[in-house]
């Protein structure tokens, strides 16, 4: 049952949006006309937005504690993709009608994982409207120690974080364009609604990467920007790519590679490191625990990705490349 509430937009507000303890570094939360930040010295601001629109980005029963953590989650990945710390968020929120109910998910799961990376919810903007969430981030990055898109060279070695496809996976289930079996979904519904941003990595890639990118669009896709932004080709192969077994067991190889390539929302980093770095790959990113895996090699060009499969080329169907868009 929904619950309706009479609760106006500053009662919404004090209820569910005002951080008990923000950080220290907060000098004026949310209640006034701007929220202020003290930044630190030496240091370069990393600012980025991104917007879920319900239709779009979601569907209306995505659970609100689901969609309160991935409207955060992925914009704490682009901070990691530029390998920022993280500090500040705003919140502006369109919601169609005051739930209580709903509220309370929403911000459980956005401050779940808020707190968990020490992050201040410091002001926002809450209207009527269909729902719609945008958060911003502020995060912090020693200066000159960003990671871009455009530092790849040729010769650079080329990886990725954790697994691929799962989200995608999710995703082509719930459109009803394959069938999982209950465990399998579950499995990967997880990565679906919870992505995992990967800011601890992100900091042990500042010393060591030539270019890093968050995989929102697909790997395909995201490796493409760092490639065309660097002047630079790929060459994949597929036998290394980060599968889990949840989605090699229930579609296939050909159709994990898709969605790997593909899928999208995986929210993993793709980055990379010249041959001089690539002795410390494991120490910069042993101590954030997160799983990383070379994929293949880069060499000049304009953005082209080559595909290899033990050793051969390799080819999609042409739908292939679209099926789960
Ligand atoms: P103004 O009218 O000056 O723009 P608002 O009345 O919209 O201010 O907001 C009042 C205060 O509440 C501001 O500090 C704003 O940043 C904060 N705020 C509004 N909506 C949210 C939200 N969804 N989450 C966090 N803070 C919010
Ligand atoms: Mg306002």
């Amino acid at each position: 049952m929904r619950s309706q509430s009479s609760l106006g937009e500053f009662d919404i507000i004090e209820k569910y949006f005002r951080q008990s303890s923000p950080r220290q570094d907060v000098v004026l939360g949310v209640g006034d006309d701007a929220a202020l930040v003290a930044a630190p010295e030496n240091s370069q601001i990393a600012i980025s937005t991104d917007t879920l629109v319900e239709g779009i980005h979601f569907f209306a029963d995505i659970p609100p504690r689901a969609l309160g953590h991935k409207a955060l989650a992925v914009n704490l990945s682009d901070m990691a993709a530029m390998g920022a710390e993280p500090r500040w968020v705003t919140l502006a929120l369109t919601l169609p009608e005051v739930n209580e109910d709903w509220l309370a998910q929403f911000s459980k799961g956005f401050y779940d994982l808020a707190e968990y990376f020490n992050v201040s919810l410091i002001g926002g903007d809450t209207t009527k409207g269909p729902l719609s969430i945008t958060v911003t981030v502020h995060g912090v990055v020693p200066s000159g120690k960003a990671l871009r898109r455009n530092g790849a060279k040729p010769g650079d070695w080329l990886y990725v974080t954790g697994n691929l496809g799962d989200s995608g996976l999710a995703l082509a289930h719930l459109q009803q364009k394959l069938s999982l079996t209950p465990q399998q979904f579950e499995l990967c519904l997880k990565q679906h609604y919870y992505p995992q941003p990967r800011v601890l990595a992100g900091y042990g890639l500042r010393d060591i990467a030539s270019a890093t990118i968050d995989i929102s669009d697909g790997l395909a896709n995201d490796l493409r920007h760092i490639l065309r932004q660097s002047g630079c080709s790929a060459s994949l192969k597929l036998e290394q790519l980060p599968l889990s077994e949840t989605m090699t067991e229930a579609v296939g190889l050909d159709q994990s590679f898709q969605l790997a390539l593909c899928g999208g929302e995986d929210y993993e980093l793709c980055f990379t490191v010249p041959e001089s770095n690539k002795g410390s790959v494991n120490t910069s990113l042993s101590y954030s625990g997160v799983p990383y895996t070379c994929i293949g090699q880069l060499a000049s060009g304009q953005g082209e990705i080559k595909l290899q499969y033990q050793g051969k080329p390799y080819q999609f169907e042409p739908s292939g490349w679209d099926h789960f868009n």
